[in-house]
């Protein structure tokens, strides 16, 4: 088993080169990754890959995210310390903690299996991270309690943006989501909210993320 100062190591060379090719542009997202490294948010037999620039399972078959796909989206959220942000999939849960080192403040995280639930907020608890919030439940449906969001980060892919997650959007906000098939690829939207209510969509490019399953989506 390789040492801890080992992962650290490798992790800090994986930042170093999305650094480096410009996918981490801002000193905000650097510190974050450098602060919760993906291995704290994978199984113990998974930690030797954490380092990979690619996907890794986590249970019920789900995915944590390559390194660069999340950096990726962090910097076009265009995140700001005590912006109040919703996340739909927590999965690991390691997403909601790097936007929580962000903004400072309070994160909603929204996850639909139960065994994520659990899986995340024991990473969670783990990594010392205190300021996130794990849902259980339907995120096509929002988080209506804490509602409006500066920005709502969706990291399943959806055939269309949910009406729900459009309301609970603030004028002024942003929405981060995969829009496209069910199996194969998305394409990444950046979509705004003009303080007159107006919706724009950006497309950012292709992007590959496990479905959105639930009531203002795909069905089981
Ligand atoms: N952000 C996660 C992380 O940092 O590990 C990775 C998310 S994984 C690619 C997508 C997650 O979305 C899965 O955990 C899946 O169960 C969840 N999901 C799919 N549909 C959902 C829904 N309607 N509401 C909440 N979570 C959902």
């Amino acid at each position: 088993m390789v040492s801890e100062e080992e992962l650290l190591r490798r992790w800090e060379k994986t930042v170093e080169k999305l650094v480096r090719e410009k996918v981490i542009r801002s000193e905000a997202v650097k510190n974050a990754f450098l602060k919760y490294p993906r291995f704290l948010f994978v199984e113990r037999r998974y930690w030797d890959y954490a380092h990979v620039d690619e996907p890794l399972p986590i249970p019920a078959g789900q995915t944590i995210s390559a390194p660069h796909m999340v950096a990726i989206m962090l910097e076009l959220a265009e995140l700001k310390p005590e912006m109040k942000v919703l996340e739909i999939g927590t999965g690991s849960g390691w997403n909601a903690a790097l936007i929580a080192e962000i903004v400072k403040t309070d994160v909603y995280t929204v996850e639909r299996i139960p065994e994520l639930v659990e899986f995340s907020r024991k990473n969670l608890e783990r990594a010392g991270v205190k300021n996130v919030h794990v849902i259980p439940g339907d995120g096509t449906k929002g988080f209506p309690p804490k509602a409006t969001y500066d920005r709502i980060i969706v990291t399943a892919g959806a055939p269309k943006i949910p009406e729900p997650l459009l309301k609970q959007l603030k004028p002024g906000g942003k929405l981060i989501i995969p829009i496209g098939g069910y199996h194969l690829w998305q394409d990444l939207y950046v979509v705004t909210k003009a303080k007159d209510g107006r919706i724009r969509k950006k497309r950012w490019g292709s992007v590959a993320f496990v479905p959105l399953i639930g009531e203002h989506c795909w069905r089981e």
